[in-house]
């Protein structure tokens, strides 16, 4: 084994993480993109797939640049590496009082606005050149330098005299649409500051718009979901390999023979004889109640409705079409032939918050990766 923590004891249901199949995500995306190089992002705790055993399995396959959205996880990735040389970022921005942390630790801020810059800048000047990024908008009104900042930095370069600025990055804002206009609005815009604005690397891509083209790759890509297996966009079939497979174990069937209500607020009604089973997963981890009424699993290779209504801590499902099914069997509520994306379709929202609602209460194996 490779001794990631398994989670609570006597857990009713078992999330499987393969991270062989997150290693070959990351090197199938490296290959698309070569030779633009590849980082990973794993902000959310890596997706709510476990950091430490995430870090150390991409950084095992290659990997040499990651990034995280807040400063506490980038601390916790770089406990995580074994080598000082590979490079973390922290993609939220360099909060005023949080300077120090970043030579401590080892990590370069993502600066967001010239506020930040000239703050870097300065910290710099005192305390030694340090890396950085700079963050350009280039059409999704979020983070990072909007056009007019940008402009005054183009213009005056000289601003991040005091600090190497190792990457020049912007994010795509409808890059899942490979139709959607903004993509190449957003592409034109950030190739044209890349010249403009003193930096070593520049990067665009998510995960996303890795599959637009060449033209979005630049220097390096900087995937995320799709390192865990969700889909970059519903116009080609998902290429990546899926990452984690959720069981269920039924803690009790019922038979009903005559007509009846299940769960709160009698939210179905079984007309015909036929069996519920009760399963020990709800919402309390993370799997939505918006699945109510709406969500299928996998029984014994047959695929069975989720009836009723999502509560905390069960959900019940009508297992009628699997006669053999009995207490203690597994029912596989996401995996190869129910995705995070086919369970994110029925819950009306996306991959992204499947993954990163996984609750604390499965039991978490992890297969394959660093011995
Ligand atoms: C989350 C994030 C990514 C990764 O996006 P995916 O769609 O998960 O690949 C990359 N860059 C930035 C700035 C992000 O916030």
């Amino acid at each position: 084994m490779n001794g990631f923590p398994s989670g609570p004891a006597y857990a009713p249901a078992l999330l499987t993480i393969d991270l062989d199949a997150l290693a070959w995500n990351w090197r199938f995306l490296a290959d698309k993109a070569a030779p633009a190089k590849a980082a990973a992002v794993v902000k959310a705790n890596g997706y709510g797939l476990g950091s430490t055993p995430v870090v150390k399995t991409l950084a095992q396959a290659g990997c040499r640049l990651f990034f995280t959205a807040h400063l506490g996880e980038a601390i916790a990735v770089r406990g995580a590496l074994p080598d000082p040389e590979i490079e973390v970022g922290v993609l939220n921005g360099l909060l005023a009082g949080d300077e120090d942390a970043y030579p401590q630790h080892t990590l370069f801020p993502v600066l967001n606005d010239l506020s930040q810059v000239d703050r870097w800048a300065a910290y710099c000047a005192k305390n030694g050149a340090r890396p950085a990024a700079v963050q350009l908008d280039s059409g999704m009104t979020r983070l990072g330098l909007p056009a007019a900042e940008a402009e005054s930095l183009a213009a005056d370069p000289g601003r991040m005299a005091g600090f190497e600025c190792r990457y020049l990055l912007s994010h795509m804002a409808c890059a899942d649409e490979p139709d959607h206009p903004l993509n190449a609005a957003q592409q034109e815009r950030f190739a044209a500051l890349v010249p403009r604005i003193p930096h070593t690397h520049a990067m665009l891509a998510a995960s996303s718009a890795v599959f637009l083209g060449p033209a979005w790759h630049f220097d390096y890509i900087r995937p995320g979901v799709a390192l865990y297996g969700g889909r970059p966009n519903t116009l080609a079939p998902n290429p990546m390999r899926q990452v984690i497979k959720l069981e269920g174990k039924i803690l009790q069937i019922q038979d009903v023979d005559a007509p009846q209500t299940v769960g709160y607020g009698a939210g179905h009604r079984v007309e015909e004889p036929g069996r519920i089973a009760t399963i020990g997963v709800g919402y309390a981890d993370g799997y939505l109640r918006s699945l109510s009424n709406k969500a299928t699993a996998v029984l014994h290779g047959v695929s069975v409705p989720l009836v009723g209504r999502v509560s905390m801590d069960l959900t019940t499902f009508d297992i009628s079409a699997v006669p053999d099914a009995k207490v203690g069997d597994s029912v596989e509520l996401i995996g190869p032939s129910h995705t995070i994306d086919d369970l994110a379709d029925q819950a009306g929202t996306i991959g992204y918050e499947i993954l990163t609602s996984l609750g604390g209460r499965y039991a978490r194996r992890y297969v394959g990766g660093p011995q």
